[in-house]
């Protein structure tokens, strides 16, 4: 494979979150290897119109069919590891991960890692419904990095989670939103976050490090970062 494994990036989820991977990946292998270096990558995109509506509805078994198909199209197409594109469809990592004989970057491990290594504990989640309430996330920083993991109330979950829905995943970035996401973490602070996961890949549209007065970890830049990591190691 000289020097370059292939990494295969499940993604669509939404589109304007993968564009920001593809453009991450790329610029720091450039970054690494010189000028004229570029990723080595497969990406599968999903139509994500269908994707909402089977989470919306609950057919999560639905769904994991769909990711093992475009899990075993990239394993078939020559990528050497796959990336999820999503926090929310971790719910069904181990589903995606039984379907294919490649590895799994699970995107809450290099964000885990990142908290650590900052000395922080406890952190405040930002993401969908899906990933704010089920444990699969918050379960996994947990027990494998010992963290403490705060979710807003309801009502702000509520709010973040129809701001991506409504919004971000359809490529509009208010400022409105923005405001009402800095209050949401204000008061995440407030009950003692140490730090704020952007849990979601479209989150980082809207807001960043200026928006929050504790450190904030972009899901969607740690994952990309540890992709190439991975492909470059
Ligand atoms: N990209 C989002 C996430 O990271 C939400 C869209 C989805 O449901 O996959 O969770």
């Amino acid at each position: 494979m000289d020097g370059q494994a292939t990494i295969g990036l499940i993604g669509g989820m939404s589109w304007e979150s993968s564009a920001h991977y593809y453009r991450l990946i790329n610029e720091t292998v450039r970054a690494r290897r010189g000028p004229t270096a570029s990723a080595r990558c497969l990406m599968w995109s999903f139509d994500f119109s269908e994707i909402e509506a089977l989470q919306h509805a609950g057919r999560w078994g639905d769904l994991a069919d769909r990711l093992a198909d475009a899990g075993k199209a990239l394993e078939r197409g020559g990528a050497d590891f796959l990336v999820l594109c999503t926090n929310t469809m971790h719910r069904l990592a181990g589903e995606l991960q039984a379907a294919v004989d490649l590895p799994l970057l699970h995107i809450a491990d290099p964000t885990g890692q990142a908290i650590v290594g900052a000395g922080l504990r406890k952190v405040g989640l930002l993401g969908t419904a899906f990933t704010m309430e089920h444990a699969f996330y918050r379960g996994r920083l947990e027990e494998r990095f010992g963290l403490e993991v705060a979710v807003p109330g309801e009502a702000d979950r509520a709010l973040v989670h129809r701001v991506i829905y409504e919004e971000l995943v359809a490529g509009m970035v208010r400022d409105e939103s923005r405001q009402a996401y800095r209050e949401v973490i204000a008061r995440l602070v407030e009950d003692g976050a140490e730090g704020i996961i952007l849990g979601c890949t479209e989150i980082m549209l809207l807001v960043g490090q200026a928006d929050s007065p504790v450190p904030v970890f972009d899901t969607t830049t740690l994952h990309a970062l540890a992709a190439v990591d991975r492909a470059l190691a």
